[in-house]
């Protein structure tokens, strides 16, 4: 990285490599940090970013649950981010705020609380590559995701990635471009760093918010595409042979956007083709990056724009408060046995 990439670190923006900490730093020994990951997407009208505020709620949500005291407030990370973007002069970006324990003592719980927040921003393309449009071929890790009350599954943190990088490993010895985990309970949950939909019978479905997957502010997106587009939708608790039965089948994150998957174990998913539902929600989501589907939800704004207002008011959802009722909604409809969102054709709907 050039010396000229600026990041932001406690408070100002530095030249890359004077962007450093120290040995002793908490969360290098323990894992002891909470990120996000967030997209800035070349749009017509100049850089947006994509649910900004959304992404800053799930990061002071995931402080919240390791009592990590970030010391700005969700509208100082929100500008600070847009400045990182700025400073660089990016058309499009990977933003990744972080905020750890830094050096203060190498007790489990450190004497001095060091809490030192860095923002990168780094140009970052389809992290599947060439699998947006072919789909990817991808394995049933050995790997489990965290049990539930071991890791806090809702919570976005450094240390947590260990298992996801124990899933991602194996898949890529075995030569799959991604894993998929199964709970503690044997049931289908996410991917190393996706959440995961099936389409099973026509309907879309996905594991729901208790199963052990991260509450994806991407997932969150798809279903409310998903209920504009009239695609009948539910959260399902779902076995692994769910994925050998699918029509359809895709993963979905900031990193990994929308993209579908070609094969499973080996298993051809479907007709092993991109399916109907996955390109209409693709078309859907990345229709909103070049201006083919209005954001009627808000979720883009500008390096200029202070996104953060309501914010402020709440920082301990995760996810929006409209996106947590429709879970509740779902969950109870799915366990009764009936779909919330009514089809239609798919094909049928406009964006
Ligand atoms: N699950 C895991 C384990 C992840 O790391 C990610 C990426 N943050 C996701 C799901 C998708 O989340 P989001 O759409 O908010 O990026």
């Amino acid at each position: 990285m050039s010396d000229n990439t600026q990041i932001w670190q406690n408070g100002s923006l530095k030249p890359w490599h004077e962007a450093t900490v120290h040995v002793s730093a908490h969360a290098l020994h323990y894992g002891s940090s909470v990120f996000e990951g967030e997209r800035v997407y070349a749009t017509p009208d100049g850089p947006r970013f994509f649910r900004l505020a959304d992404h800053t709620r799930r990061l002071f949500f995931s402080a919240r649950v390791y009592g990590i005291d970030i010391g700005y407030t969700p509208a100082q990370i929100d500008a600070a981010c847009r400045a990182v973007v700025r400073a660089n002069n990016m058309p499009s970006a990977y933003v990744r705020p972080l905020v750890f324990r830094g050096p203060g003592g190498l007790g489990l719980l450190p004497k001095e609380e060091v809490i030192e927040t860095v923002i990168l921003a780094l140009p970052w393309g389809s992290y599947h590559g060439d699998a947006r449009e072919q789909g990817a071929d991808v394995c049933v890790s050995s790997w489990n995701r965290p049990a539930p009350n071991t890791f806090p599954s809702w919570a976005k943190a450094g240390g947590q990635y260990l298992n996801s990088q124990l899933i991602a490993l194996e898949a890529r010895r075995g030569g799959y471009a991604e894993g998929i985990a199964l709970g503690r309970d044997g049931m289908l949950c996410e991917g190393a760093g996706e959440n995961l939909f099936l389409v099973l019978d026509g309907v879309l479905v996905t594991p729901p918010t208790s199963s052990g997957v991260l509450v994806g502010i991407t997932r969150d997106s798809v279903i409310t595409l998903a209920e504009h587009l009239g695609i009948a939708f539910e959260q399902r608790v779902l076995p692994r042979e769910a994925l050998y039965h699918a029509d359809e089948a895709f993963m979905c994150g900031t990193a990994a956007e929308i993209t579908p998957i070609r094969s499973v174990d080996r298993v051809t998913v479907g007709s092993g083709a991109v399916g109907p539902v996955t390109r209409a929600l693709q078309d859907a989501f990345f229709g909103l990056f070049d201006g083919r589907t209005e954001d009627r939800w808000g979720w883009l704004t500008g390096l200029d724009e202070d996104a953060s207002a309501d914010v402020d008011g709440d920082p301990a959802h995760p996810v929006s408060v409209s996106a947590v009722v429709h879970d509740r909604e779902d969950q109870e409809a799915a366990i009764r046995g009936r779909t919330v969102r009514k089809a239609r054709d798919p094909m049928e709907a406009s964006s």
